[in-house]
């Protein structure tokens, strides 16, 4: 992950509230177009200065290439109204380790999937286990992937509700495990719609913290009800795949 530094200086006459405004309907676009992850980056005032600093999954996520309708018209808005120009720049990369996002010329398959702390894309390569940033997806709804953020938010909120395990932690492990959930209805839909603008088959992983009873092995796919259990372990995570319904599970941590 790289930290980014959008910048913009307000000139003296200009009124700075209405500035920030403008700045932040850019930085909206930037994350609706899937340059920028996460939903709040850190953004002050220095100087006349408006600053921000989003995460991006590549070092030239913010190039003009990558750019939607929006992000573009909202750039134009924000520098017309400052009567000043954009300035970008690298600030750094999270940590050395960073294996980076997926860089395979075509992918066999992705994997619809996001976690409570996850920031990432929520497409992750089938083939090298990497993050797929979505600009490089084909367009997925007005000029950007709104439907696709709206599920992962939705997967954070339940997950995180189930972590946290006080308000409604039954009710959000359901809707990350069952297949008819609202949630998993919302997920697979996304699935067959990126599979229909790549070609490229979308799997959803189907959360699993049931208590263990008897052989999980012999679980059967949800699905289609036939035998679904991986003999070696997919990324060394995945239990359970199904080529026919898409799905992937694995075995339970709660014995
Ligand atoms: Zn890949
Ligand atoms: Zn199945």
């Amino acid at each position: 992950m790289y930290i980014q530094e959008i910048s913009i200086n307000i000139q003296a006459d200009v009124d700075k509230d209405d500035a920030v405004e403008e700045f932040m309907n850019l930085m909206y676009a930037y994350r609706s177009s899937g340059q920028t992850q996460g939903r709040i980056e850190s953004r002050y005032i220095e100087g006349g200065r408006i600053v921000s600093l989003p995460f991006t999954l590549e070092k030239d996520a913010l190039d003009t290439k990558f750019n939607n309708y929006y992000v573009n018209e909202y750039a134009e808005r924000v520098e017309a109204f400052c009567k000043a120009k954009l300035f970008y720049r690298t600030a750094g990369k999270v940590y050395d380790g960073y294996e980076g996002a997926c860089k395979c010329e075509k992918s066999d398959f992705y994997i619809l999937i996001t976690n409570y702390l996850s920031i990432d894309s929520p497409i992750t390569c089938g083939n090298c286990k990497n993050t797929v940033p979505l600009y490089k997806l084909p367009v997925y709804y007005d000029y950007g992937y709104m439907p696709v953020l709206s599920w992962e938010s939705n997967y954070n909120a339940c997950d995180t509700l189930q972590m946290n395990g006080e308000v409604g932690e039954r009710w959000a492990l359901n809707q990350m495990q069952e297949l008819k959930s609202q949630l998993s209805k919302q997920g697979l839909k996304i699935c067959r719609k990126i599979e229909e603008l790549t070609g490229i088959p979308v799997y959803y992983y189907l959360h699993n913290y049931r208590k263990n009873v008897g052989n999980e092995c012999l679980k059967l796919c949800p699905g289609c009800g036939m035998q679904w259990h991986l003999k070696t372990p997919l990324h060394a995570s995945y239990n359970f795949k199904c080529d026919d319904c898409k799905l992937l599970s694995v075995i339970s941590p709660n014995s």
